[in-house]
């Protein structure tokens, strides 16, 4: 069994400038057997210290740590049963990809035959037989990363770590590389903890996705629960791209009065928003839920909202048409031929029942 569970794991940092520094401020959670579990947020909000907290590269200031079934807190990396994959692979340049791949199980003394065996069984996996013989620098970036995973499959681990692996190449390769690691997950049948700031990513590869600021974190759920129902504003714009859209907004009755519309709530909404009668909230829309009158044929036409085109960008497969909304701008994600040019007077249609609303104090999403 190789879980991992952080226990109120709090790390704070002493810095000469700053002071002490909260960057983990009591992270729990369980990551269970085989899962891969993706942790996400911006610069700086502690994903990457849970990380090499994991790995024991940093010692939390309080809390526990399990890996399998034992407290590793006082446990050196090495002992930890874990593999982990960096950013910049740092491989050894003056070495084969043989040697790369070999080097950590000599240091652990295993016999010739058993290292000749693991690399080959890794070497077929990545599919890096061809390359065996050759340096670093003769790969491409993709391939070093092959062997960057390669060099964690050999040791066999219960965790493999990944600490944004594929930030360093190129947009095409990043998708290639993505998908053969979500099959490699499934080959190896392993947990895994993986660190990025691409959300995308996160969403592609994660079976469950921590979302992370300011070394708190957000929530924790698959990608499609964060996507329909975010806990709060935070996670509601990080997650989805372009961002979910954040309108002002008033209760009245059984509306949602925003600059230029009134929108009737849906009767579950209507419920749900009663105790914020007479009070401001912010309504949340995702861009690809807002359409041009012209190509809203499966959205009921009743909640319409005028506004004048102050942007159009147009991407082949669709196109992003901004507008403004009281002081906000608005993304709405168009079929490619909605008609709108800037400047034009233009009616949109949202569909009121993916909206969220969020109370503007707390950010937390009411409904
Ligand atoms: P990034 O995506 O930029 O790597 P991150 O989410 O991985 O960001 P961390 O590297 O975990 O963030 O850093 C969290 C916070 O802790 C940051 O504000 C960082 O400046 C601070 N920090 C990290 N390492 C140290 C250190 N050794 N000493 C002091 N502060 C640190």
């Amino acid at each position: 069994m190789a879980r991992v569970v952080f226990e109120n794991v709090r790390k704070e940092y002493e810095d000469v400038k700053r002071g002490s520094f909260t960057a983990v401020a009591g992270s729990s959670f369980v990551i269970e057997d085989k899962e891969f579990v993706v942790f996400v947020g911006p610069s700086g909000c502690g994903k990457t210290t849970s990380l090499r907290m994991i790995a024991g590269l940093e010692q939390q200031t309080s809390g526990d740590i399990l890996i399998g079934d034992r407290v590793v807190n006082q446990l050196h990396p090495k002992d930890r049963d874990i593999a982990m994959v960096f950013q910049d692979y740092a491989l050894y340049p003056h070495m084969t990809v043989r040697e790369n791949l070999s080097f950590g199980l000599k240091n652990l003394k295993k016999s010739k035959a058993e290292i000749e065996e693991k690399v080959k069984s890794a070497s077929s996996i990545l599919g890096l037989d061809e390359m065996l013989e050759r340096k670093p620098r003769e790969l491409s970036g993709g391939q070093r990363q092959r062997v960057a995973v390669g060099r964690a499959i050999v040791r066999d681990p219960q965790v493999f770590l990944f600490d944004e692996p594929l930030s360093n190449l190129d947009a095409k390769l990043r998708i290639q590389m993505r998908v053969e690691l979500a099959e490699l997950h499934k080959r190896l049948g392993a947990t895994i903890v993986y660190v990025t700031h691409d959300q995308v990513e996160a969403m592609t590869l994660g079976e469950r996705i921590v979302v992370m600021n300011h070394g708190v974190i957000q929530q924790i759920a698959p990608p499609t629960e964060l996507y329909n129902n975010p806990s709060n504003m935070f996670v509601a714009g990080f997650i989805g791209s372009p961002a979910m859209n954040f309108i002002d907004a008033q209760i009245q009755g059984d509306k949602a009065i925003v600059e230029g519309a009134a929108f009737t709530l849906p009767e579950r909404m209507a419920r749900s928003m009663k105790a914020y009668e007479g009070r401001s909230v912010i309504l949340g829309i995702r861009p690809e839920h807002i359409f041009g009158e012209d190509f809203a044929l499966h959205v009921s036409p009743e909640h319409k909202l005028s506004a004048t085109v102050q942007v159009v960008e147009h991407l082949g497969s669709e196109n992003l048409v901004y507008f403004r909304v009281g002081e906000r701008m608005v993304t709405a994600k168009v079929h490619p031929e909605t008609n709108a040019s800037i400047g034009q007077l233009k009616t949109f249609i949202i569909d009121l029942s993916k909206a969220h609303f969020f109370n503007p104090d707390t950010e937390v999403r009411i409904i």
